[in-house]
């Protein structure tokens, strides 16, 4: 069978750039390797700048908790809060959240075809081709390599090399624990609309805690090449949340993956194909954010596709439109990300103690989730908010250094 388009992976990257690609007029065949629903190790926290991409339409049976602020807990136990009016994200169980986008692009007219296991992929002049574990094969016009962060297309297609680089990727640690409403309320002091950052002191590392609707996803992460000892980290980040809530934490199944890539500093498109979300290696350096940057990659190769589709074109000059559209979207964030975590623990601390709760950061917080500013376009906006909130800005240090220096030992 010959399709417009061939996506390999059916997570939010793949799901939507199949449902975008269909919705301008093109053919489009979506290969999941596993049946649905399949689970992804994931913290689940799917933030606003992504949701706004499905208009609106995800069922309350797929979200657990809608969430509205951040909270950075510090190795001395300081805590730094930013609650917005405005929704920043949900948080999900990924088997559900990417059922119900690949279910939403078969519906559009997609084909998705589960249990298919892409083993070889090709691109030429003539045209693009994967084959399956049992040897079926299907050929296209173009090729979306959407099969996450040990994508098989970007070995095949040469544009990654065959044994990943430690050093470009992140590792982690989550597990789902079952503790009930009241435990998800008492461990997150009656407010389960909030996710926990939890920066480590030795700065290569961070955990978290996510609320769900019985059960609080918890998880550690950081640099591929620091991790060697993640099961003892996880372990001992899961028993100070025990100390520090005060809820018996007993795991369903502790899972370890890989966390994207650079994918900015990568080669993502060559002639006929594209690699979008973890395949390319979007993911925020720092926080490991990764599931809103897969399905905003998905929108862009959809756009770039169609157009090269509608003008013949399939080459790769053609379609670096597309690597250039990442870049624009995502430059500034990674670039700030890649910087605020290399400083560690102590650099966010001192900075986020600061302005804790204070209004304006709470709403730039909330404007950087739901994609309204990039990092980039936080400069101008305090700078055009600056009179106004100065007075305020002024109380809130004062006050805030006043209650420090309070708490600190005579
Ligand atoms: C521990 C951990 C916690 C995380 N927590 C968060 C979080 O809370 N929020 C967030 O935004 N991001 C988080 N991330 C990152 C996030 O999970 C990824 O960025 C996101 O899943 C990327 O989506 P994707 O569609 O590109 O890839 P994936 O979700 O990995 O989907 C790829 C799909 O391709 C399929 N596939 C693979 N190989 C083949 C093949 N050969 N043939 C056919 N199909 C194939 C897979 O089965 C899979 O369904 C976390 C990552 C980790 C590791």
């Amino acid at each position: 069978m010959h399709y417009d388009v061939i996506i390999v992976g059916a997570g939010p990257a793949g799901t939507v750039a199949a449902f975008e690609c269909n919705s301008r007029g093109l053919s489009t065949l979506l290969l999941e390797k596993h049946s649905l629903p399949r689970d992804k190790p994931c913290g689940g926290a799917v933030m606003y700048h992504g949701l706004r991409l499905l208009n609106g339409e995800l069922p309350k049976s797929v979200v657990e908790r809608c969430i509205y602020g951040l909270r950075f807990i510090f190795p001395g136990n300081n805590q730094a809060e930013f609650i917005s009016d405005k929704m920043i994200g949900v948080t999900v169980f990924r088997s559900r959240f990417d059922e119900y986008l690949a279910r939403r692009a078969e519906r559009s007219g997609v084909e998705l075809r589960e249990a298919a296991r892409v083993t070889k992929a090709a691109v030429s002049e003539e045209c693009a081709e994967v084959v399956l574990e049992d040897g079926t094969h299907f050929t296209s016009e173009f090729l979306i390599g959407a099969d996450g962060v040990n994508s098989i297309v970007s070995r095949e297609l040469g544009l990654r090399p065959k044994r990943k680089d430690l050093t470009k990727v992140g590792l982690g640690m989550e597990a789902d624990f079952l503790v009930g409403e009241e435990g998800v309320m008492q461990a997150t002091g009656d407010n389960p609309s909030v996710l926990e950052i939890i920066p480590a002191e030795d700065r290569i590392s961070y955990g978290w805690v996510f609320p769900k609707r019985e059960h609080l996803a918890i998880g550690v992460a950081g640099a591929g090449n620091q991790m060697s000892a993640l099961r003892p980290l996880f372990d001992s980040f899961v028993r100070k949340t025990e100390l520090r809530t005060g809820v018996d934490l007993i795991p369903d199944s502790k899972r370890t993956y890989f966390l994207g890539g650079d994918g900015l500093g990568s080669r993502n498109v060559s002639v006929r194909s594209i690699l979008i979300g973890d395949a390319a290696g979007f993911v925020d350096p720092m926080m490991g954010e990764g599931i809103a940057y897969a399905m905003q990659s998905g929108v862009f190769a959809a756009e770039v596709i169609a157009e090269a589709s509608m003008n013949e074109k399939h080459d790769e000059e053609t379609l670096s439109r597309y690597q250039q559209k990442c870049a624009d979207e995502f430059a500034a964030n990674f670039a700030m990300a890649g910087w605020a975590g290399s400083k560690g623990a102590s650099f966010a601390e001192s900075m986020l103690s600061k302005i804790s709760g204070h209004k304006l950061a709470s709403d730039i917080m909330a404007m950087v989730a739901r994609g309204e500013i990039g990092y980039a376009g936080i400069p101008p906006f305090v700078l055009r908010k600056l009179p106004r909130s100065l007075p305020g800005i002024i109380r809130h240090a004062v006050r805030s250094r006043v209650s420090n220096q309070s708490r600190k030992p005579s």
